[in-house]
């Protein structure tokens, strides 16, 4: 254990602060498999670890981690990187909070002073940060017992209270306002949307209310939802409007929260409100989250299809609660990712259910969910009469539709039985309906495009490099250039890493290019190409010579070209006498 103390001033100069040593150091205190194996499961394979690429859409295991070189590749995106660039680009934190958390996991106590964040939103966290300290303590307040009741009814109590900020905001009461007013512009205030302009002036706008903070994903609170609780209203709640730091469809509520448990269980309950959140945490289920409106948009299937491989729909009992389940489950399936379906009865919503039912009852249904197919089945049989013709081809058009999307075949084939059972049809004819969208969730095909002999030999050379001193050596002793910037740029920084620390280990490079992410993603193109694990000193000078080749026929075309535009007949003599030394000087080369 080792403790090290850093102030970082601004972005950039943190690696020049923690030299490259340390930052190895660091790194090489965890295990690469150990670290991406808290995010998701890995299977062992040969010498390496695969898992499912999380920076793609996919569903086969196609990212490579290598324990030896302590790096991971993904061979379809080309993501790469070492233990830092997976939790840089898992959890989408900056470098520096990559490097923090690798040091906790390895138990180093590493005290990095984070500037404060030039963020041009911070004013509008402030914001929030104080309105809530002021809701919190109106909670506590003599003037909120009618509050506390209400809460305590519906089984929240202080403990509860506590965990999700739950406050209160008064009765004729413009306490944002005038608390708030001292310390910010009006202007702030207003964007805000705690306080809003009426034709008397100035007021809050949320007043008597049950105060439930919503936070974004780092859980720095962003809006409130608002809730009567006596008295009649026209809104039982009133949500915080959009802003800068507060959009809807891009949070999930709790997902600060539950991304632990999430993980710990490899299992993630989306539910449609906070309401149910809080009640499925009274009765001890952590792992969920609500997406606060009313179907999981693209950007939180995204976030939720990484949290855990086991994805729950466990939505509101009713008609609106089913059509959320079946717009949820289409925005899953484009990713790739087919979740399963609780659903409730009685038009219940999870809330509702548990206060109804239970715990034991309520975890009992979360231990049986049901595929998404038996849950279309029953959705599209509802108010059709399947003895009816009409009816009958309805339901079976419906359901085959429906298929088209699954890439499950054992779940299409446990539908197609279930569904001949019910119309009567012969299974083979449902089967040749079926016209499966084939290969729709497939990668956009990468860009074809031509690579020369010479940039190839340029890219096999680095990927060699990247592992074999003896690269190193060749691309030093015989390659005077290399064309292509992008792969020339890498070449020289490795010849540099391996002269300034004797050796090449491609996860201790890869910090020194941290702030080049177009290195970093050349890297991922070299590491992922599938060459021989064993080349000779001679393989490896065989590149070199395709390599020189290249400058060689660069520099003759350039001299051919000045020739033919040269006038006089000295300069013409002398621009010939220079090609003619090149190809003699190619002759020796790569001897
Ligand atoms: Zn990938």
């Amino acid at each position: 254990m080792f403790k090290l103390t850093i102030f970082i001033h601004k972005r950039g100069l943190f690696m020049n602060l923690l030299t490259q040593e340390q930052l190895s150091n660091i790194r090489s205190s965890v295990d690469i498999v150990d670290v991406i194996s808290k995010y998701m499961p890995l299977q062992h394979k040969g010498s390496n670890y695969w898992g499912v690429c999380p920076f793609h859409s996919d569903t086969n295991p196609s990212l490579c981690v290598s324990p030896d070189k302590q790096i991971y590749t993904c061979f379809v995106c080309h993501k790469t990187g070492n233990a830092y660039n997976f939790i840089m680009d898992y959890e989408n934190v900056s470098f520096m909070e990559a490097v923090k958390k690798v040091a906790s996991m390895a138990n180093i106590d590493v005290d990095i002073k984070l500037p404060l964040k030039k963020d041009s939103n911070s004013i509008l966290y402030k914001i929030y940060e104080d309105s809530a300290k002021i809701y919190q303590n109106n909670i506590n307040n003599s003037l909120a017992l009618d509050a506390k009741k209400y809460l305590l009814d519906r089984k929240i109590d202080d403990k509860i209270i506590k965990e999700f900020g739950i406050g209160l905001s008064l009765s004729n009461s413009n306490i944002i306002l005038n608390s708030l007013s001292k310390k910010y512009d009006m202007k702030d205030l207003l964007e805000s949307g705690l306080i809003l302009k009426g034709s008397s002036g100035m007021y809050d706008i949320y007043q008597n209310r049950i105060m439930f903070p919503l936070w974004d994903l780092e859980g720095r609170i962003v809006g409130y939802s608002g809730r009567i609780y006596h008295g009649e209203d026209s809104s039982k709640y009133i949500n915080s409007k959009e802003s800068k730091i507060f959009k809807k469809g891009e949070l999930l509520y709790n997902y600060h929260r539950s991304k632990e448990e999430a993980r710990k269980l490899d299992t993630i309950i989306v539910m449609e409100g906070f309401m149910d959140v809080i009640a499925a945490y009274e009765v001890g289920v952590l792992n969920t989250v609500a997406m606060m409106g009313t179907a999981v948009t693209k950007i939180q299937a995204n976030l939720i299809k990484r949290m855990a491989s086991n994805i729950i729909l466990l939505f509101d009992g009713d008609d609106a609660g089913a059509k959320a389940t079946l717009r949820s489950i289409d925005e899953f399936l484009k990713l790739g990712v087919t979740p399963k379906v609780v659903r409730l009865p009685e038009n219940l919503d999870p809330d509702e259910y548990i206060k109804k039912y239970g715990k034991e009852s309520f975890i009992e249904k979360l231990d049986n969910p049901i595929n998404i197919m038996d849950f279309k089945l029953n959705y599209l049989k509802k108010g059709k009469n399947l003895s009816s013709d009409i009816d009958k081809a309805n339901y079976v058009n419906d359901i085959l539709k429906e298929l088209e999307q699954v890439k499950d075949d054992v779940l299409i084939e446990l539908t197609l039985k279930k569904l001949s059972i019910e119309s009567g049809l012969d299974i083979e004819f449902l089967r040749s309906k079926i016209q499966k969208v084939e290969e729709v969730l497939k990668e956009e095909p990468k860009k074809v495009i031509k690579v020369n002999k010479y940039e190839q030999a340029e890219k096999e050379l680095i990927y060699y490099m990247l592992r074999s001193v003896d690269a190193i050596n060749v691309y030093n002793d015989y390659v005077t250039n290399i064309r292509e910037k992008k792969y020339r740029f890498l070449a020289r920084n490795i010849l540099q890493f391996y002269k300034e620390f004797g050796k090449i280990d491609v996860a201790a490079f890869i910090d020194t290019i941290q702030d080049n992410k177009e290195a970093l993603e050349v890297v991922g193109e070299i590491s992922a190409m599938d060459l021989k694990a064993d080349i000779t000193k001679e393989d490896l000078k065989d590149y070199a010579k395709v390599i020189q080749e290249g400058n060689y026929l660069d520099a003759v075309e350039k001299l051919k070209e000045e020739l033919s535009k040269a006038d006089s007949l000295e300069e013409k003599v002398k621009l010939s006498e220079e090609i003619r030394k090149l190809r003699v000087r190619r002759m020796k080369d790569v001897e």
